[in-house]
């Protein structure tokens, strides 16, 4: 054996033994020239069925298909080193998560001649980097989200007001706040359980949903079984065609309450203001006013709207 054919045994050796997978194609026929063998063993392919760039193209992941391929072609073409993360098909049908680290090598007039490189297995880091994601999401909504009905909790109704009040300052827009409660909710809890009147917190939830329309309305629980609508763009006369919406649409729903003294179903009494932010508001006299005329609408005998 020569001293090349002995480095040569040594290079494929190195190779052969390291986790990563070395592989070569030739640009021209596009065919793979090399591929460790390493491969049936992360893959379950073996070496030989690796023939055309179209068997690489075909193994993987079709929702990463186009992304990976397009750049890949096009970082070929222009004779760029680069990587590209995707997930690849193995002979059982499951994907593995890889790394594709590829070197272009040009001959001695520039032109691409092959392409060389290395996939690493990157499905651990793949699996926590998800895992990470999830459980940011998770906790994202746990925190944002009221448990029980899934939709918007009192901190992030503070956190939008907050915003929205400075947005509507500074466009000098109207701003318009709801503040319901359930009438009678103690009765209706005394009456079905505590266990009913958790549902019925969720079927209200779901209906001040489908009452504010608007992409950018807000709906959250404000605590209890009372809840908050803020209406950015929208003045009284809007507001109140919502909060008139929010009570209709539970009319129709018809809960019922037999324990209520005026009507056999539950019913909400609502407080509904507008107004321009001013230098001289503050968000929290706001809540306080509309809070005002909610009491209002439960001294005047609930089921009813007090606009102010
Ligand atoms: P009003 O018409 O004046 O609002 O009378 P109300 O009975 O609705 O008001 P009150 O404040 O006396 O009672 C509120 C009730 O809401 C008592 C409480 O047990 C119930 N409640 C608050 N949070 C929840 C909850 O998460 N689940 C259930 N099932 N009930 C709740
Ligand atoms: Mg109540
Ligand atoms: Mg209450």
């Amino acid at each position: 054996m020569n001293g090349f054919d002995a480095d040569r045994d040594v290079y494929r050796t190195l190779l052969e033994s390291t986790k990563a997978i070395p592989w070569k194609i030739d640009w021209h026929s596009m065919t793979f020239s090399y591929i460790g063998p390493q491969i049936e063993t992360l893959l379950g392919w073996s070496p030989d069925s690796w023939v055309s760039v179209n068997d690489w193209v075909e193994r993987m992941h079709p929702e990463d298909r186009e992304r990976v391929v397009g750049f890949c072609v096009s970082q070929s073409q222009a004779g760029t080193d680069h990587e590209a993360d995707y997930r690849a098909l193995t002979r059982d049908g499951d994907y593995v998560w890889i790394r594709d680290v590829v070197h272009v090598v040009r001959n001695e007039e520039g032109g691409v001649e092959s392409l060389v490189g290395f996939m690493f297995d990157i499905s651990e880091r793949k699996h926590t980097e998800q895992q990470l994601i999830r459980l940011q999401k998770e906790l994202e909504e746990l925190s944002y989200k009221d448990g029980l009905t899934g939709i918007a909790n009192r901190r992030m109704f503070d956190a939008t007001l907050e915003q929205e009040w400075n947005d509507a300052r500074r466009r000098c827009q109207p701003l318009a706040l709801i503040l319901l409660d359930i009438d009678n909710f103690k009765e209706y809890n005394d009456h079905f359980g505590h266990l009913q009147g958790d549902d019925c917190l969720r079927t209200v939830a779901r209906i001040l949903s489908r009452a504010a329309t608007r992409p950018r309305d807000f709906v959250g629980r404000f605590g209890g079984e009372e809840f908050a609508l803020i209406l950015p763009e929208s003045d009284a006369r809007a507001a109140r065609t919502v909060a008139e919406r929010c009570r209709q649409l539970l009319t129709e729903q018809a809960l019922p309450h037999p324990a209520a003294l005026a009507t056999p179903t539950v019913t909400l009494s609502l407080g509904v203001s507008s107004l321009v932010p001013g230098e001289q508001d503050c968000p929290l006299a706001f809540i306080e006013s509309v809070d005002r005329l909610l009491y209002r609408a439960k001294q005047s005998g609930r089921n009813r709207i007090e606009a102010g």
